[in-house]
């Protein structure tokens, strides 16, 4: 396979920001796949390619602004691509030079290379981590982009919370992007190396002997299960049931999994096992630049500010976490309104450095009142928002809040000067009493157009219903919206 690169095709994900630039590129896209296609069939067509030529062609996208397209066996020039009638169409079409390019290893590193346009404005933190995912393209792969609609996923156990999770994070461009990068270059696999240890590691000693050690890395599986999901050659509306199968396989082997309280057997709330999967891919690669890319694709940065009475202001440390919890009080309720009170200040007592002084006779110092407000540092490019419908048992105790297909964070940020907006992508919705019980299934937005997902049984719907306060499974009945997957657009 010789790599080729298409520049100059794409313009940069930055220039796209309003809806009308976005169904534009959208349907540029599509004429240049289209295109893409005759080309390959053409070549494929041709005596002088090689005898590997039945199997298809991989093109990818592999930045917001590049595609790659590797051609069996041969180069560009020698199948007399400078003169094919559709590249001048497809120039034609573009309004924009296209460099057709024969890529060694060292052109095509150095065109991954290319600088990403640099963020105007923003913390530091914010152009640090800009720099990590502005090469990870936020656009469909192509493989996405040819099937009409999404595949179920069989069931055989009671693990409907994993499968439209599963859904959800396999309708993220972006992650299906990143995944596909995990034991490649610089990110080797973390389970790769052999274990030299005697008795195996304390993780593995369910395994087999005999299995390799990747065969407890999620990231790799994830990686695996992405282009047998996304398959446009298989026709059937399911992914392969050995596909879903050795999925299953890597969570129980997973050390991570094991680790957490997440059951094999009982059905769990959906939330934990996106948490522990999202571990799982971070922990699979053991170098900064990974972490660092993990971080800012799915890690909110927040910042408390606490400030006493005497004017004194301390920042306490706070986590960041891949889940925004948020507390809504039932249908009268809306999600904007649960941002603010999440947001809101909030009034603390603790000793205060300049105010408090020494504890009096062997006592602690006293405490003084602050006012603890909590701004974000830096949103991620993939956000989770968790509408909290269950009490500190575990049981149902709201059904539903309203929420919109956009989310604005801006004024919540620590500096305000660049926008954070969210554009919502998938819904995983509950149906039952509990958390973790009663079922699962997931509303996601695809390439095309959004489905309704329940284990196998996939159901067209219309945009709009993405964001019913009530999502209804025919034959299946009522469901309450529970994790909303928000995919970052400014
Ligand atoms: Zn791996
Ligand atoms: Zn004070």
């Amino acid at each position: 396979m010789a790599p080729i690169l298409l520049s100059s095709i794409m313009p940069p994900a930055s220039t796209l920001r309003t809806m009308a630039s976005i169904r534009r590129k959208r349907r540029r896209r599509e004429l240049l796949y289209k295109l893409l296609d005759d080309i390959l069939r053409t070549m494929n067509s041709k005596p002088s390619s090689s005898s590997s030529s039945s199997k298809h062609p991989v093109y990818d996208s592999i930045s917001s602004s590049h595609l790659r397209l590797s051609i069996p066996s041969t180069t560009a020039g020698q199948l007399g691509l400078e003169h094919h009638p559709t590249r001048t169409a497809l120039a034609k079409l573009l309004e924009n030079p296209t460099v057709w390019q024969a890529a060694t290893k060292m052109t095509f590193e150095s065109e991954l290379r290319l600088r990403p346009p640099k963020l105007k404005g923003g913390s530091a933190l914010q152009k640090t981590r800009h720099d990590h995912v502005s090469r990870i393209a936020k656009s469909w792969p192509l493989r996405c982009t040819k099937l009409r609609a999404p595949k179920g996923l069989q069931n055989p156990m009671n693990y409907c919370y994993r499968r439209s999770v599963m859904q959800s994070l396999l309708h993220l461009p972006q992650l299906l992007h990143w995944i596909d990068g995990h034991n490649q270059g610089q990110n080797a696999c973390a389970f790769a190396t052999p274990s030299t240890a005697s008795g195996g590691s304390p993780g593995g000693k369910h395994v087999a002997k005999t299995a390799p050690k990747s065969s407890q890395c999620l990231a790799c599986a994830m990686k695996a299960f992405v282009p047998l999901y996304w398959d446009p050659q298989n026709p059937h509306a399911e992914v392969p049931q050995s596909a879903v199968t050795s999925f299953d396989k890597v969570v129980r082997a997973s050390p991570v999994v094991r680790e957490s309280s997440l059951g094999m057997e009982t059905q769990e709330d959906a939330e934990q096992f996106l948490s522990v999967l999202l571990n799982a891919f971070e922990s699979s690669t053991a170098t900064p630049a990974w972490s660092a890319q993990f971080a800012s694709l799915f890690r909110l940065q927040a910042t408390n500010t606490d400030t006493c009475a005497c004017g004194t202001v301390t920042h306490p440390t706070t986590g960041a976490e891949t889940t925004l919890r948020l507390h809504p009080n039932g249908r009268k309720d809306t999600i904007a309104a649960a941002f603010r009170r999440h947001f809101a200040p909030t009034q603390l007592e603790k000793r205060c450095a300049a105010c408090s002084g020494p504890g009096k006779n062997g006592q602690l110092p006293p405490s003084r009142v602050h006012t603890r407000t909590q701004t974000v540092d830096a949103g991620p490019e993939l956000l989770v928002v968790q509408l909290t419908i269950y009490d500190d048992y575990g049981n149902i105790i709201n059904n539903g809040t309203k929420f919109d297909d956009f989310l604005d964070l801006t004024k919540y940020q620590t500096a305000k000067d660049l926008p954070l907006k969210y554009k919502l992508s998938s819904v995983v919705c509950h149906q039952g009493r509990r958390i973790d019980g009663g079922h699962y299934v997931a509303h996601v937005s695809g390439p095309q157009r959004t489905h309704i997902i329940s284990d196998k049984v996939v159901r067209k719907t219309s945009p709009p219903s993405l964001t019913n306060v009530v999502q209804i499974v025919p034959g299946m009945g009522r469901f309450t919206p529970y994790l909303l997957f928000y995919v970052k657009i400014a």
